[in-house]
This record gives C-alpha cells, structure tokens and sequence, in this order.
C-alpha cells in the first residue's frame, strides 16, 4: 500500500518537473521510486557560472564548455543551469582556480598547469615533457590512482576536479630557422611555458612567456624566434604558417595535456546525488569528445599546412630529442628535491609511466610500427 502512495507521488512529481515519460515507465518497471523520488521531489533549480581560461569561443576547448553546459542542462531536465564565461570577460584568465575555489565561480575549465605557481606539483595533472600520451594519462588518472590524488590535492583548495579533455601530443613549435642539433637552440628566443621552458634554458635558449594574443605579432616582429602553441588546427587559425617556415613535431614538451572541469567542493556537495553523477559523466563526454576533436581536426588542418602553404613541416632529429630528454630528467629532479608534494606525485606517475611504456612497447608502439614500415 505504501509503495502504492509513494508512486502515485512519484509520478505527480516527475511530471511537474517535466521529466520524459520513458522514465516513468522505467522506474514503474523496476519499483525503485523509494530511492529517486526524494531528489526528483526537491526539483531546486540551479543557476550556475563557469568561468574558463579560454578566449571565448575558443574553438574545442572554449566550444567544449559550452557543450558541457548544454549536456547538462539537458541531462538534468534544465535543474542546473550553467552560463559559460570566455577567459577575461568575468575573472581574468589565470584567476580561475582562485574564482572557483573561494566560490565567486562555480565551476571552471582550465589546466591545472596554469596553476603550476601555486604547487609546482600540480603540473602533473595536465603533462610534463616526456610524460605519458593521452591515452596512458586517462589510464593513470581513471584507472592507476591519478585521480585520487588529483583529488586529493585539489580538495585543499576545496575543489574537485573533473579530468575534461585532452589535446594529445602537440607538436614542437614554428621556427624561421632550420632546428639540425642541439646547439640551434643556442639564443634561441622561445615561446615555451611551464618545465618545457626550464628545459629549453638548459638547452642554451630563452623561454618567454607571451599571452596567445600576442604570439603572431611577437613572431612576426622578431621579439620571439620561435612559439610553440598546440597543433595543426589551432596553430593554422592563428596564422602561423604565414610567417614561420619550419614546422617541427613532436611536442615532447606537452605529449598529452590533460584539460580540468573544476567545481567549488562545498557547493558540489550540497547537491543532489544525481546531479552530481551528471556533472561528473558529462565531463567524462567532454574528455572523450575533446581528444576526438583534436585528433580529427588537426589531421585535417596538417594536410592543409602541407599542400596548401610553403612551411617545411619537420621532425627533429632523435640527437636532438635524446638531449632534451636529459635535460627534463634533470629538471624534474630539481622540482622533486625541493618540493615534498611534487615528490609523491612525481612517484605514481613515474612509476605508471614506466610501466605502461613496458606494455606500449608490446601494443601501440609494436601496432604503429607495423604499420608504418608495410
Ligand atoms: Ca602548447
């Protein structure tokens, strides 16, 4: 009789809220209105900012946010409401975290990279230069203990972070100059942020840090010789190839950034159980979708580069990437001995990394291989 009652209310409040009938009979079949209709009857409405340190519109990572929103809105029958804020228009690019965290913000979508003065630990849970690819960072986060400590950092700053997208490997950077040894980044003065720019000092080279905005313009008048930005898509729309002759790939500096959704901790909490499985999947959506953009477009704009403009597109050359390599080992070393914190992450990561590499040899590298020498 009982369950009789609590359907009948169920079922009246599931059509107030505008829920969709196949849940009705979905939950009418298997008798479980006992345990949602206490959040379906609360029906509170949230209005909700994402603030972001993309330029508006910026495309697959800034469009990526709003798509987010959009997933939620419609997964939640409109109960969370999130407005998207391009970097700048509500909290400046890098005060994201700070926004987020003290709870100006709801949410955010970032890097955790950007965050990088804060804890040099923190860059870890974007890329380091040799680090692992896309795929083995989803592994380790998902399902090698990454995200637990991700978390764990993040819930100091009473924030929990959602992995949200990844670039995959980026390429090494637009040059004016042929790159033939090590010895060419001698003076070399480069865009290069994060340990990349550490490593490229080592090299002889001067990093410099130069906002998105005025990369073309620093290139172009020769204040840099060289930028690194993400890959073929995004660096094409920049223009890039109009005044850099040489493209060189891989980006060993950034081989897999991992993107963040992050969500002020207290008010998660304060949420429906459902809602906030909605938020967390939508960003597993997100991560898939963004990887897969990346990829296809990026495909699509390499063929452009190569038979649409004059740009020698180039890898450099494995002496070259041995050097870097070493140099980076001696980085991380640094940042591990003096900073306790970059030390245990630096554990699990490491350790993930030298394992899944073992497999890779066995699986993705044997694959590639086969199929690039038949
Ligand atoms: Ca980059």
């Amino acid at each position: 009789m009982k369950k009789t009652i609590n359907r009948k209310k169920f079922i009246k409040t599931a059509v107030i809220s505008g829920l969709g009938a196949s849940l009705l009979t979905s939950c009418g079949a298997t008798e479980k209105s006992d345990i949602t209709a206490p959040n379906l009857i609360t029906s509170k409405k949230y209005k909700w900012k994402m603030v972001t340190t993309w330029p508006p519109n910026f495309p697959v990572l800034g469009t990526g946010a709003t798509m987010y929103a959009d997933w939620v809105r419609e997964m939640t029958g409109g109960r969370i409401d999130i407005k998207v804020y391009g970097g700048g228009t509500l909290v400046p690019a890098l005060e994201v975290f700070d926004a987020v965290s003290s709870g100006a913000a709801e949410m955010g979508s970032g890097a955790s990279y950007y965050w990088g003065g804060k804890e040099a630990s923190l860059q870890f849970f974007t890329t380091v230069p040799f680090g692992m690819n896309a795929q083995q960072m989803n592994s380790w986060l998902y399902s090698g203990g990454g995200l637990e400590l991700y978390e764990a950092q993040y819930a100091r700053f009473n924030l929990v972070p959602f992995p949200g997208g990844n670039t995959g490997v980026q390429m090494a950077g637009w040059f004016n100059k042929e790159i033939n040894t090590i010895e060419d980044f001698k003076g070399l003065k480069m865009r290069m942020p994060g340990i990349g720019g550490k490593v490229l000092e080592k090299a002889g080279g001067t990093a410099v840090l130069s906002a998105g905005s005025e990369l073309y313009t620093n290139l172009e008048r020769g204040v840099i010789d060289a930028t690194e930005w993400i890959g073929p898509y995004h660096d094409y729309l920049m223009g890039f190839h109009e005044i850099a002759k040489y493209y060189y790939s891989p980006g060993w500096h950034e081989p897999g950034s991992n993107l963040e959704i992050i969500v002020n901790k207290r008010l998660l909490d304060t949420l429906e159980p459902d809602l906030k499985a909605i938020l967390q999947t939508a960003a597993f959506r997100l991560n898939m979708w963004i990887l897969s953009e990346f990829e296809a477009k990026n495909n699509e704009y390499l063929q452009k580069i190569i038979t649409e403009t004059d740009v020698e597109v180039r890898r450099l050359n494995p002496d070259i990437l041995r050097k870097m390599r070493q140099y980076t080992r001696e980085t991380i070393q640094e940042l591990v001995d003096s900073d306790i914190k970059t030390k245990t992450l630096y554990e699990s990561y490491s350790k993930f990394q030298k394992n899944i590499n073992e497999w890779s040899q066995y699986s993705e590298s044997a694959y590639y291989n086969m199929m690039n020498n038949g």
